[in-house]
């Protein structure tokens, strides 16, 4: 059985690549980066621009800190690609 090839051909020069961050939400009680999971799933349409880049919607994710067990909701853009 012929093995599905993934990722470059042999050889293949390593391309660079601009790096983008992850914005890791932050309990907003104590800090935290150890969040539990995602309860709920809101969508909110709605244009808008932050520094120059455009969105046409946010989503809005509840969930509780697992440090000190404290209520956030999560927002993430919708970005205009
Ligand atoms: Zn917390």
């Amino acid at each position: 059985m012929a093995k599905k090839s993934t990722g470059r051909p042999v050889g293949a020069q390593t391309q660079d690549r601009p790096v983008a961050d992850e914005v890791i939400p932050v309990c907003p009680h104590c800090g935290s980066r150890d969040r539990g999971e995602f309860r709920s799933l809101r969508r909110v349409d709605g244009c808008g621009e932050i520094n120059g880049r455009k969105y046409d919607g946010v989503e809005l994710r509840n969930c509780n800190c697992n440090n000190c067990g404290g209520a956030m909701v999560v927002r993430r853009h919708l970005w205009i690609a």
